[in-house]
């Protein structure tokens, strides 16, 4: 099989009735580029920004981020680089900012919330960003963003920083794309306001899952309510990318769902523009979608949005498109 899904490296993604979506892979650091590549990613649909602040006793310098962000954008060689801006907190900690322990971390001061607080260390990213933009094709992509507030808030520091970087002579691409994680259920409802101001939408359903059911996803007590084909979810992402495709904006998701055989088909069907997953399922997944026919799958999704549980949309999934 590996070796059948090998010939497709360098293959677009293209279904039987000739739609076509794109595959990215996500990475954590700049060495993670070459197995996307190996494996046939046509993007980088998630950088996780955070590992560049992990393991390590200070914040990490402008030029020490510039470069990291660099090297991933020459070494994808002008495909698509979605870069999220850090998003620490809730799993991920980073102890020399000395932040007093919470309650519920992964409800608390993270990501987007801590970035719009401490902003030095938001605005050195952001510069840094700005710099690499020139070597290739960066997409910037806000992490937890809960209210419409927040993406104006964020939006306007980093236009702020660009002003500045440009008013010092320092080369700005005028080609950003700004986007959003829709990771938390108000962003999702809601998707419509958010689609007529951003460039793009990338649906964070590690996080999104947690949300909607109230189950925290490391808690295996309650991992049995840790549902992604549960219609609640999936009535979401259909709200996201229709309202995305509504004000035509792409809709990407870069949470672990999107390379799930038995979601794939659903996403397909419902319109994901770009599916981005680690990179060893990239040609395990461009080999299903490539045997699927997108107008089948829009029936099949439509049908599973009906439905009343996960157990039956996994069921039906499996009894009619992965025949077994
Ligand atoms: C997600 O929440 O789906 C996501 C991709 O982000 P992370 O797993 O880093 O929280
Ligand atoms: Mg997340």
């Amino acid at each position: 099989q590996r070796k059948e899904w090998a010939k497709l490296k360098n293959e677009k993604t293209v279904t039987m009735d000739s739609h076509q979506v794109e595959l990215g892979g996500n990475i954590g650091t700049p060495q993670d580029v070459k197995g996307v590549l190996e494996n046939g990613g046509e993007a980088v649909g998630l950088y996780r920004t955070e590992f560049l602040y992990m393991g390590r006793s200070q914040l990490p310098t402008e030029e020490e981020q510039f470069q990291a962000y660099k090297t991933v954008l020459e070494s994808m060689e002008g495909k698509p680089v979605v870069v999220r801006t850090l998003d620490i907190g809730g799993d991920k900690e980073l102890p020399y900012l000395d932040l007093p322990k919470e309650m519920n971390p992964f409800l608390g001061f993270r990501a987007i919330r801590l970035c719009l607080s401490m902003q030095d260390m938001f605005r050195t990213q952001l510069r840094a960003l700005l710099r690499a933009s020139t070597y290739g094709n960066l997409k910037i992509m806000f992490p937890m963003i809960a209210t419409i507030d927040e993406y104006h808030q964020a939006k306007s520091i980093l236009f702020e920083e660009k002003k500045q970087l440009q008013e010092t002579g320092i080369q700005v691409s005028n080609n950003i794309e700004i986007g959003i994680m829709v990771e938390i259920p108000s962003t999702a409802v809601m998707a419509d306001v958010f689609a007529k101001e951003v460039d793009f939408f990338s649906i964070g359903t590690n996080d999104l899952i947690q949300y909607t059911l109230a189950a925290d996803r490391m808690n295996e007590r309650v991992s049995y309510l840790y549902q992604p084909y549960n219609p609640a979810i999936l009535r979401l992402i259909k709200n996201v990318i229709d309202a995305a495709h509504t004000h035509g904006k792409w809709v990407g998701m870069c949470g672990e769902m999107a390379g799930d055989e038995v979601a794939i088909p659903i996403l397909l069907g419902l319109g994901l523009d770009e599916f981005s997953m680690s990179a060893t399922s990239i040609l395990k997944a461009r080999s299903q979608i490539s045997m699927l026919s997108r107008s089948d799958m829009k029936t099949i999704a439509e049908k599973v949005l009906t439905m009343q549980s996960s157990e039956e949309v996994q069921a039906f999934i499996k009894s009619t498109v992965l025949n077994r």
